[in-house]
């Protein structure tokens, strides 16, 4: 069974001219896409497809120095994204000014390959920081992209063989606001050290120094997404079956508790999750988490003691009348946990 994953490694700096120049062409295709798309609707109320937009920018590639297939590329794009937006003109992608669009170019599969221990595309070489050994890989469809500082990346679909998992165990997860997320054996996905940057990232924006307020975002953003990643593989590698309540961040985001729902980054780590077990064979369900916080995990009982609503959100740790004190956290992911058992045992949802 093959199955695909994304990799990105980072271009070395001294093609950033060249890609720049080439995000110029690319920009250029899409605002002329865009006009064509555009007038075509207006004038004869034609949607056009991909398919109708090629014979446009065929034979282009070679004065904007793009390979042929990035052309069909982003008609391809630009038409998903129509659909998507459900507009009848999308922006314009800008290539100076403030307003400046990152740099983007997508390639087709085998427009891209690795040679020479460098990524080889449309005639260039690019260098890169070969962090996962790209050589092993067979490149599917790839994208060449700018981030927020100026930095460019090459991120590249490749099939990777089915790896099943050796874990045995099975863990539920309490996906929390304190800390991101907690299972029922003790361990947290914190969001504290978010905090400290977010702090940093106050004095920056005060300070008016954009482009630390850039590389501190970046630094966020890349922080939290190494942190779910390197938390999920470890469930997926120890585990046979993992629960997630069915947490859903949406109502909760209109309240003032927006900043730490969004911070926890339940979305991405139940994507993650869920990608990771389907391809190592690990069960993954979301089972209702409807008084998991409030029942004993030890006794079963609705204590008096648990923490309830909103003022509970402070309780971090309780007494339950039969004894036992429990991490609320740690507690609502036991919970979690039998629920899912039950599930499995069952076929219907329970609790
Ligand atoms: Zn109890």
């Amino acid at each position: 069974m093959a199955n695909t994953k994304t990799l990105k490694v980072r271009i070395k700096d001294k093609h950033v001219p060249l890609l720049n120049e080439m995000a110029r062409s690319v920009n250029f295709v899409w605002n002329y896409v865009n006009a064509l798309s555009s007038r075509a609707i207006r004038e004869r109320g034609q949607f056009l497809s991909e398919y109708d937009l090629h014979p446009y920018t065929k034979g282009a590639g070679k004065e904007l120095g793009l390979h042929s297939q990035t052309l069909q590329c982003i008609s391809k794009e630009y038409v998903t994204r129509r659909k998507q937006f459900k507009k009848t003109r999308l922006n314009w992608r800008r290539s100076g000014g403030a307003k400046r669009s990152l740099g983007w170019m997508p390639v087709n599969t085998g427009a891209a390959s690795w040679k020479n221990g460098q990524v080889y595309h449309a005639g260039h070489y690019f260098k890169v920081w070969d962090s996962y050994g790209l050589s092993q890989y067979k490149f599917r469809t790839a994208s060449f992209n700018e981030d927020a500082r100026g930095r460019w990346y090459f991120n590249v679909v490749v099939e990777v063989a089915a790896k099943p998992t050796q874990g045995t165990g099975a863990v539920g997860i309490d996906l929390g606001l304190k800390d991101a997320a907690t299972t029922s054996l003790g361990e947290k996905l914190e969001s504290k050290h978010y905090r400290r940057l977010e702090n940093a990232l106050g004095i920056a924006q005060r300070a008016n120094n954009r482009k630390r307020v850039k590389a501190i975002h970046a630094k966020i953003k890349n922080k939290r997404k190494d942190d779910i990643h390197q938390f999920s593989r470890q469930l997926v590698n120890t585990n046979a079956a993992i629960f997630v309540g069915n947490v859903q961040p949406k109502p909760l985001t209109k309240t003032k508790m927006a900043k730490s729902v969004l911070d926890a980054g339940w979305e991405m780590l139940k994507t993650m999750l869920e990608y990771k077990c389907n391809h190592a064979g690990v069960v993954f369900e979301e089972v209702n988490e409807a008084y998991t916080t409030q029942v004993c995990s030890c006794c079963g009982c609705l204590s008096q003691n648990s923490p309830k609503g909103r003022a509970g959100l402070r309780i971090r740790e309780w007494t339950c009348e039969c004894g036992i004190t429990h991490d609320r956290d740690v507690n609502a992911a036991r919970n979690i946990l039998a629920a899912g058992h039950r599930r499995l045992a069952v076929g219907i949802p329970l609790l």
